[in-house]
C-alpha cells in the first residue's frame, strides 16, 4: 500500500511544530436541567488545548494467542500487505488489502469543496499514525506451532497465499504462555504444551522478561499487548483480591487461584509500560488492574472484538429505536466450527460471551423513554453452538421483533455467513493503531498543564463488544455514535469542528 501523505490544516487555531500538533478547540455541549415538569437546555462551551505528539516511533505488537486463527491471520495480513503480495484463486488473481479496517479502508468527511460537495479522506491521513507495514509482531501461545503451521491449521488464508507466506511465517514461533486449565475449556488441553511453568508471580516475571527481550532486540519505542487468546471463564471478583492495585499484587504473589492468566498478562504489560487491549469477553480488567494502569499512566481497553453479529445489532437496534419502533424480542443464534467455537462450547466460557453479547442494546433502549418504561428491556437471548464442519465460516441468525403502530408487530430476520477471523483481524489493526494515536493525545483547559486521556481508552468502543469505560462514565454501544466519536476526536485534534451533517449550503437560498 502506498504511504499516504498527512493532511495539513490551515487555521489560526492550529500550530504545527516538529514534535507536536497544537489545536485550540471550542468544545460545545448542551447542559440540561429539570425543574419539575420544566426542562431547560443551555448551550455551554469550553476552550480546550489538544496536543498530538507527531513522533510515531517504532511500534511492536505482542499478541497473546499468536498461534490462533486471529493471530496467524493478522500476521499473514500484515506480511501480505507489506510485501504487496498477489495470489491466484478460482476467481482469478487477488491483491492484498486492509478491507474492514476503519483506519486503512474507510474515509472521514473532511469538509466541502468550492462547489459545496463533500470531500472525504482516508482516516489514516488525518493524523500521524503507525503504518501497518512498519509494525513488528511477536507473541505468546500455549500451542507450540510456528506461525506457518498455525496458518495452515486455521484454514482461513487462501492456499496460494499460504504458499507465498509460509517461509517467512515458519521462522516465527510463539513464546511459551500461561496455561491454567481452570480458566479455558478442558477441550483445549491437548494443544497446551508450550508453557511458562512456576507460580503466578514467576509467570508474571517471565512475561515481563519476554516484553523486555522483544523491546531490546527490536529497539522499539512502544509495545502494545493484545489478548486474542481463548475466552476464559469470568474470574470471581473478590474484595481484598481484585479491587485495588495493592490487593491484586498481593494476590498475585500469594498465587491466588482467582488470578487468571489474562490478568497476569495485563499486569505484566502495564508494569512494562505497554498498552493492554482485551479482545475477548472475560473480565481481565478488574478494578485493581485499572487502578494499576491509572497509577502507571498506561492505557487499557476492552472487552471483546465487535466483529459481526453484535456490530449489526448495534446498528439495527439503534435504527429501530430511533425510528420510534420498539424492539421487544431479539434472538441471536450462532454456529461456528473453529477453535474459538470449540472453547465456547464449554458452559463457563460460553457464559463470558453471553454476558458481553447481552448488554449491547441497553443504551439505545434507555435513550427512548417514549417507548420503554424505566428498567424495561427487550427479551434478548443469545445461543452459540459448535459445528466443526463450518470452520471459521461463522453463521449468525438473528430475529428482531418490534412493536409498531397501534401494537402491530414487525419481524426482521438476518442471516450472516462471515469468515470470522477476516472480520476480526482488521479490528486488531485498528485497535493497535488508534490506541497508539490516542496515547499521543493530551488535553488542557486554559493554562493548566496537559493531561492525557483517561487510562481506560473508551474511544475504542466502536471496535469492542462490551466497551470498558472509566468508572461512572456512560457506556455507548450505538455503532454510529461510536464512529462519530472517533471521527470528531480526530477532527478536534486538528482544530476542526465536529461533522454536523447540516449541509446548509444547499438548503438555505
Ligand atoms: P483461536 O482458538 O483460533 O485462537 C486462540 C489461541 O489462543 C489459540 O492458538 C490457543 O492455543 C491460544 N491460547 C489459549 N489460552 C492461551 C493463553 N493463556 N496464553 C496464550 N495463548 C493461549 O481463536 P480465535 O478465533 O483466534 O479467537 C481468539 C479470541 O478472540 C477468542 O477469545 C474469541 O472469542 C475472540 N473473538 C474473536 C472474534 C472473531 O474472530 N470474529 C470476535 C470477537 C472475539
Amino acid at each position: 500500500m502506498e504511504k499516504t501523505p498527512t493532511l495539513v490544516v490551515s487555521s489560526p487555531n492550529i500550530k504545527y511544530t516538529d514534535e507536536y500538533i497544537y489545536s485550540d478547540y471550542e468544545y460545545e455541549e448542551t447542559l440540561v436541567t429539570r425543574n419539575g415538569e420544566e426542562i431547560t437546555a443551555r448551550p455551554i462551551r469550553k476552550t480546550l488545548g489538544i496536543r498530538t505528539d507527531r513522533r510515531v516511533g517504532k511500534v511492536g505488537v505482542m499478541l497473546v494467542g499468536w498461534g490462533g486463527n486471529n493471530g496467524s491471520t493478522f500476521t499473514a495480513a500484515v506480511l501480505a500487505n507489506r510485501h504487496q503480495l498477489s495470489w491466484n484463486t478460482k476467481n482469478g488473481k487477488m491483491d492484498s488489502n486492509w478491507w474492514g479496517s476503519i483506519t486503512q479502508a474507510s474515509t472521514v468527511r473532511l469538509g466541502i469543496d468550492e462547489k459545496g460537495c463533500d470531500v472525504h479522506v482516508p482516516m489514516c491521513q488525518l493524523l500521524p499514525m503507525v503504518h501497518p507495514d512498519d509494525l513488528v509482531i511477536d507473541g505468546w501461545d500455549i500451542s507450540p506451532m510456528n506461525l506457518a503451521e498455525s496458518m495452515v491449521r486455521a484454514k482461513v488464508i487462501d492456499y496460494d497465499l499460504q504458499q507465498k507466506l509460509k517461509k517467512e511465517m515458519a521462522s516465527m514461533k510463539p513464546r511459551p504462555a500461561i496455561y491454567d486449565p481452570d480458566f479455558i475449556a478442558a477441550n483445549q488441553a491437548d494443544r497446551a504444551t508450550n508453557l511458562i511453568r512456576g507460580t503466578k508471580y514467576e509467570q508474571y516475571l517471565q512475561v515481563r522478561a519476554d516484553i523486555k527481550d522483544f523491546r531490546d532486540k527490536n529497539k522499539l519505542d512502544k509495545i502494545i499487548v493484545l489478548w486474542t487468546a481463548n475466552t476464559e471463564r469470568f474470574c470471581e471478583v473478590r474484595a481484598g483480591v481484585h479491587d485495588t492495585s495493592e490487593n491484586i499484587e498481593r494476590a498475585l504473589r500469594d498465587n491466588n487461584s482467582e488470578i487468571s492468566p489474562s490478568t497476569i498478562f495485563a499486569l505484566a504489560a502495564i508494569d512494562e509500560n505497554c498498552i493492554y487491549i482485551n479482545g475477548s469477553p472475560q473480565n481481565t480488567l478488574v478494578g485493581g488492574v485499572v487502578e494499576r494502569a491509572e497509577m502507571r499512566g498506561v492505557f487499557v481497553a476492552g472487552d471483546d472484538f465487535k466483529s459481526g453479529q453484535t456490530k449489526l445489532k448495534s446498528v439495527l437496534v439503534d435504527f429501530l429505536v430511533s425510528a420510534g419502533l420498539k424492539p421487544v424480542s431479539i434472538v441471536s443464534y450462532n454456529h461456528l466450527g473453529n477453535n474459538d467455537g470449540k472453547n465456547l462450547s464449554a458452559p463457563k466460557q460460553f457464559r463470558s460471551k453471553e454476558i458481553t453479547k447481552s448488554n449491547v442494546v441497553d443504551d439505545m433502549v434507555e435513550s427512548n423513554q417514549v417507548l420503554y418504561k424505566p428498567g424495561e428491556k427487550p427479551d434478548h437471548v443469545v445461543v452459540i453452538k459448535y459445528v466443526p464442519y463450518v470452520g471459521d465460516s461463522k453463521r449468525a441468525m438473528d430475529e428482531y421483533t418490534s412493536e409498531i403502530l397501534l401494537h402491530g408487530t414487525n419481524t426482521i430476520v438476518v442471516h450472516n455467513t462471515c469468515e470470522d477471523s477476516l472480520l476480526a483481524v482488521p479490528l486488531i489493526l485498528d485497535l493497535v493503531l488508534l490506541a497508539d494515536l490516542f496515547s499521543r493525545f493530551a488535553f488542557r483547559e486554559t493554562d493548566n498543564s496537559y493531561v492525557r486521556l483517561h487510562a481506560v481508552l473508551s474511544p475504542l468502543a466502536y471496535l469492542l463488544k462490551a466497551p470498558l469505560v472509566a468508572s461512572g462514565a456512560p457506556v455507548v454501544n450505538a455503532l454510529f455514535k461510536q464512529r462519530a466519536n472517533i471521527d470528531n476526536l480526530l477532527r478536534a485534534a486538528l482544530a476542526l469542528p465536529p461533522n454536523n451533517n447540516l449541509g446548509l449550503e444547499h438548503k438555505v437560498p
